[in-house]
């Protein structure tokens, strides 16, 4: 009997002390800036402390030559399943931001957001499009609007279906809502308290749903090249975030060119060199992948997109703040996204820097969520 109870007792030490540990003599990206030979230490799955030494009785993870920085968000998502959260998880993304998706379902997933192997996932319910809209083509029922007057309505609907945010789809190769709705729309959100996000294929509905408020652009336009000078005027003087789905647009646009109904869209590099004109405007560009579209995976894909971007020509420092610190600025995430103290430890500890070159974001020796070991 004693023997069982010390053996309870070890068991129990051990599964508070796997609780405690410290992270020393490592690089930190910490969100906004990196810093060398530091130490970071983590109970009861929160960041509590960060500084050069830190004298503790928690478990010592030696990372000499490696580097800490946040877990990833994957800014565009459909979730269709639980196995969606798990791949994401594995592959260190521990947030997922759905943008069109199954109500009913959402709430299921969203209730896994504290369980190790699943992202946390966030939800825009049903996005809001005309009858017969982009979103209306995948089988299951989708609300739609046409008018401004319904907007309070329909944004007070996906609040009390569980949204964390809004999304609009604008696509005028189908039908469409009218920039007067999505206008109505987005100040429906912002009276709730909501950020109203917006898919667009054209700059010229960019352009227009910025100007009335959007807080951001879900994809970039494939239409035509936007001047960094005229970029600057679209957002006036207000943050907001364009993401650009390079991977998407790159996978999805051979099909697209060929039956374009309006002939020529952006080449692969011309997206590229517009995303690079959208970072030396000062918007702020926001990662996500838009899986399983074109057979995107819900995990490893990122680091294609963060490849990308960083090709592109945007600085490896801002492409991890697009995939850590931006989404959070954006969306309501909680305390992640940033290696702070009081902040979740959402952590990837990496084999190499990926400052030095973005392909070491796949190089992952552990991935932590909410301080506990996903691999
Ligand atoms: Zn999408």
């Amino acid at each position: 009997m004693k023997t069982l109870l010390k053996l309870l007792l070890l068991l129990c030490v051990s599964v508070v002390s796997a609780q405690k540990f410290v992270i020393t003599n490592v690089t930190v990206f910490d969100g906004e800036a990196v810093t060398d030979t530091i130490s970071v230490l983590v109970e009861d799955g929160v960041i509590t402390e960060i500084a050069k030494t830190i004298t503790t009785d928690a478990t010592t993870v030696d990372g000499t030559g490696k580097f800490l920085m946040p877990a990833l968000t994957n800014c565009h998502v459909h979730a269709w399943s639980n196995d969606a959260l798990t791949e994401a998880a594995q592959a260190g993304v521990t947030n997922v931001l759905d943008m069109h998706g199954v109500e009913m379902a959402q709430g299921m997933m969203k209730s896994l957001k504290d369980s190790t192997n699943y992202a946390r996932c966030f939800v825009a319910g049903a996005a809001a499009t005309a009858p017969g809209g982009h979103g209306t083509q995948y089988g299951f029922p989708t609300p739609t609007l046409i008018k401004p007057e319904e907007a309070e309505g329909f944004i007070s609907d996906r609040i009390a279906a569980g949204a964390d945010y809004i999304k609009i789809i604008v696509e005028p190769w189908k039908e469409t809502l009218s920039h007067e709705t999505v206008g109505a729309l987005i100040a429906a959100a912002h009276a709730k308290d909501k950020r109203a996000v917006v898919h667009i294929s054209k700059a010229e509905d960019a352009k227009k749903v910025l100007e009335n408020g959007a807080d951001g652009l879900v994809h970039v336009w494939w239409d035509t090249l936007i001047s960094t000078e005229q970029l600057k005027t679209w957002s006036r003087n207000k943050d907001c975030f364009i993401m650009p789905t390079l991977l998407t647009s790159q996978l999805v646009l051979p099909m697209i060119r060929k039956s374009a109904p309006e002939g020529k869209l952006l080449s692969d590099e011309q997206l590229e060199q517009q995303v690079k004109m959208i970072y030396d405007a000062g918007i702020d560009i926001l990662a996500g992948t838009d899986p399983p579209n074109a057979g995107i995976n819900y995990g490893t894909d990122l680091y294609k997109e963060l490849k990308l971007l960083s090709k592109a020509g945007v600085p490896n420092l801002v492409v991890l703040k697009s995939a850590t610190s931006l989404p959070a600025k954006y969306f309501p995430l909680g305390k992640t996204g940033s290696i702070k103290e009081g902040y979740k430890a959402d952590m990837l500890l990496l084999n190499a820097s990926p400052i030095q070159d973005i392909d070491n974001i796949s190089n992952i020796a552990v991935v932590w969520k909410d301080g506990k070991k996903v691999r």
